[in-house]
């Protein structure tokens, strides 16, 4: 089942946010698949999705966080994370003069985004099966700050409020996006029902902190670093990686969480993410190879977009989806 969601791109100009980011590429997937007649297609609407509240977002982030992004330090948590504001504390991609809207509709939109990923896991519950979110993905929050434009944690926010609920009690993240997930590794780094793998860039943002015990070097359980020129080893070291966690688990996932982004691919328009540049035949071998690992091992899977910047990205996405989809 494929989840689309035609309102959830941020509008970014609308709140004075001067990004120069087209970001179309949910729609022009969806509009791919539905051209070519695929199955499973549904379009979400905003009424119908249960938003997130308070105590879903405090079982991944700590109280004092929840309690700035619902009160009056809202907008400096926004600025921080989105990069809004310099080393100098000068505005920065920002115009606050054009801004036709608010900082909390900027936030309740964020909370929606996630709480349509949170739906789609469940969707990928019930039915046993694959889903694919065409959003979301936000694992560089931190249980106590947004970063890298991620202010909440929708992968540890959806998985919790599941365990919550008693639907399942263990999960895994795999994080094929080019940067660590770093955020979700913090958050669940003493959580023994939650295990992450992460195979991302060894060097460059976010682990270019120069502090030593910053928060984004917390290991997941399994972090698979590639060097530049290391791309030919990729696709075996990711194989290894996902038997390595089996091994490791005595107890196996009842729920996996795909956070798949499209950044490692060579055409991505990102700066950060040069130092890895997997081929579009690698980039389908990595996500069929995640994919059959937990089909054959009959473990539901919901997939995130995560990052993906750039006119190319979409293609990457479709060519996984259409090869799969009947
Ligand atoms: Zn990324």
């Amino acid at each position: 089942m494929i989840l689309f969601h035609p309102e959830l791109s941020p509008r970014w100009g609308e709140y004075g946010i001067l990004i120069p980011l087209r970001d179309d590429r949910s729609k022009r997937v969806y509009e791919h698949l539905r051209t070519l007649g695929k199955k499973g297609l549904i379009e979400l609407d905003r009424n119908g999705l249960k938003l997130l509240n308070k105590s879903d977002l405090e079982r991944a982030h700590s109280s004092d966080f929840v309690e700035k992004l619902y009160g009056d330090q809202l907008e400096s948590e926004i600025l921080e994370c989105f990069e809004l504001i310099d080393s100098k504390g000068k505005y920065h991609r920002y115009n606050p003069a054009l801004a036709k809207r608010d900082w909390k509709d900027f936030f309740q939109s964020i909370l929606h985004h996630a709480s349509a990923s949170k739906f789609s896991m469940e969707k990928a519950l019930e039915d046993k099966g694959f889903t694919f979110f065409l959003g979301g993905g936000m694992h560089h929050a931190r249980s106590d700050k947004g970063s890298g434009f991620c202010l909440i944690n929708d992968i540890v926010i959806g998985l919790r409020a599941l365990q919550a609920e008693n639907k399942i009690k263990s999960a895994w993240v795999i994080d094929t996006d080019a940067h660590k997930g770093d955020g979700t590794a913090e958050i669940t780094c003493k959580d023994p029902s939650i295990k992450t793998l992460s195979i991302h860039m060894k060097k460059g943002w976010p682990l270019d902190h120069p502090e030593l015990n910053h928060p984004s070097k917390i290991p997941s359980d399994v972090d698979i670093e590639m060097d530049v020129d290391e791309e030919e080893f990729y696709l075996e070291r990711l194989r290894q990686g996902l038997n390595h966690l089996w091994t490791l688990s005595l107890d196996k996932p009842d729920f996996v969480v795909v956070n798949a982004g499209v950044d490692p691919y060579e055409l991505d328009e990102l700066p950060s993410t040069k130092l890895l540049k997997l081929s579009k035949e690698q980039m389908l071998e990595r996500d069929l190879l995640v994919y059959r690992f937990f089909k054959e091992r009959n473990i539901p899977q919901c997939w995130l977009m995560s990052g993906g910047y750039g006119q190319y990205s979409w293609e990457i996405y479709s060519q996984f989806l259409e090869s799969i989809l009947e």
